[in-house]
């Protein structure tokens, strides 16, 4: 079967303009125009029903629908903000980190088009802190914009001001779950709070907020630009659009796609990643959306990639994030690793979250180690029985996966990990 094509890039427009980071080149390729023209010739109202009608979900991982999203803000209430979360850390995911650094200002027209759209004044980029070239690199963008009027006072002559501010967190994973960044960018220990209220109602400094990932708000000056039909000729009609993934592992291409979303895994694996490594070594599962996710293998790869096809499989697309593993992969270890990373992020402040991780840990390793004890597998399946749903955010949860998917798919291999130790 040929490979589906992508019919044009709309976030990864580096791929196809060269220099396009640079404001001239930029410029030069319709940059701004989107801007002028959401400011100048379109309501607040009118920018908000096309980002509906474009369908266009949050690409951060959970797909929230973005124009229903903007909606729930409270006319209102004021001062209102804009939060781009640019926190990317879950483990695989290297997408944002592309947009930030080869097409940032297609990302800031993103944002002012949104914070018009939902009547903030003020936007914040949360960056996370390991990207210090890209938080410099942003902070000179927007400088590079606002010497150009593009940023700033009086945008387009309308009377709309807009500012940007870059804040680096401090290299931690909780603060990407979007209540814990806020907490965190209010100069707070960066620890989530209960929803609702959602942030779109209370949010920064208890007032309106909107917090949207970076691919999501690099779509929007694309739709003002085409409309919402054209951004509806990409995908399927739940999933629309394209989504930025990136793919690493065992495959021959790892990397960064731009994808039509709806292809299938098989597609993605084998056609667009170049297929399995060392020919030898055959495909043995897959972490498909984040280390979060529950896993997946080989009776799964006609799997669509959407969010919703992804749900319906026990699983998630997440925010991109694909980790394709062989068989050289021993699923001990691979369970291992992923859990010392949730317990090393777990923030501590709910107890199943913070003693559960910590748990899974020590008997994974202890398998690992090769002191397994009889019962270790019920063990690890009633600690994640006891912390999936029960913990306050979804970093708990997300540890589960490792523990479940390994049970699930590979008992086995578990029982024999044990059996030969004893
Ligand atoms: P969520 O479903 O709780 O919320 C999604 C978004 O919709 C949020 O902004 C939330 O405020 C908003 N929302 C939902 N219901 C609402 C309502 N009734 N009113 C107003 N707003 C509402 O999901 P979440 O916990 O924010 O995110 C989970 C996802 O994060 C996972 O799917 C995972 O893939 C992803 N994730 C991404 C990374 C990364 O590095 N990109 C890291 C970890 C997790």
């Amino acid at each position: 079967m040929p490979k589906t094509e992508l019919k044009e890039y709309i976030v990864m427009r580096n791929r196809e303009i060269e220099n396009i980071r640079d404001l001239d080149v930029y410029l030069a390729s319709g940059g701004y125009a989107m801007a002028k023209q959401a400011l100048t010739s379109m309501t607040p109202a009118a920018i908000i029903d096309e980002v509906k009608k474009s369908g266009l979900r949050g690409r951060g991982g959970a797909g929230f629908p973005t124009g229903v999203k903007w909606s729930f803000v409270p006319k209102e209430l004021n001062p209102k903000y804009l939060v781009v979360n640019a926190d990317e850390s879950e483990p695989g995911t290297f997408n944002n980190h592309e947009i930030i650094d080869e097409n940032p200002h297609q990302l800031l027209e993103g944002i002012v088009i949104s914070a018009f759209a939902i009547g903030a004044n003020v936007a914040y980029i949360y960056i996370r802190g390991e990207f210090a070239y890209g938080a410099r690199f942003l902070e000179q963008k927007i400088a590079e914009a606002r010497a150009r009027g593009l940023i700033g006072k009086n945008l387009f002559g309308t009377g709309y001001d807009v500012e940007i501010y870059v804040h680096r967190g401090a290299g931690a994973y909780i603060c990407g779950e979007e209540t814990a960044l806020l907490e965190s960018l209010e100069g707070k220990i960066g620890q989530p709070r209960l929803k609702p209220p959602f942030p779109a109602v209370a949010g920064l400094y208890a007032k309106p907020t909107v917090v949207n990932n970076v691919e999501t708000l690099t779509n929007v000056p694309r739709i003002i630009e085409k409309g919402a039909d054209w951004f509806r000729s990409f995908g399927t009609e739940k999933s629309p659009g394209t989504k930025a993934v990136s793919i690493s592992g065992h495959v021959k291409k790892p990397g960064n796609y731009e994808i039509p979303l709806g292809i299938t895994i098989r597609e993605f694996i084998f056609d667009w990643a170049g297929g399995m490594r060392d020919p030898n070594l055959p495909l043995k599962f897959i972490i498909p959306g984040g280390a979060s996710s529950n896993w997946l293998t080989e009776q799964h790869l006609d799997l669509p990639m959407t969010w919703d096809d992804m749900a319906a499989a026990g699983t998630m697309l997440g925010s991109g994030a694909m980790v394709v593993l062989d068989t050289s992969v021993p699923v001990v270890r691979a369970a291992l690793k992923v859990d010392e990373f949730f317990k090393h992020e777990s923030c501590g402040k709910c107890s199943p979250c913070r003693e559960g991780t910590h748990f899974l840990v020590k008997v994974w390793e202890r398998i690992d180690e090769g002191h397994g004890r009889v019962g270790d597998i019920e063990l690890l399946a009633d600690v994640g029985k006891q912390m999936l749903g029960k913990c306050f955010c979804p970093l708990g949860d997300s540890s589960v996966s490792a523990v479940n998917s390994a049970i699930k798919f590979f008992r086995p291999e578990l029982d024999a990990a044990i059996d030969a130790q004893h």
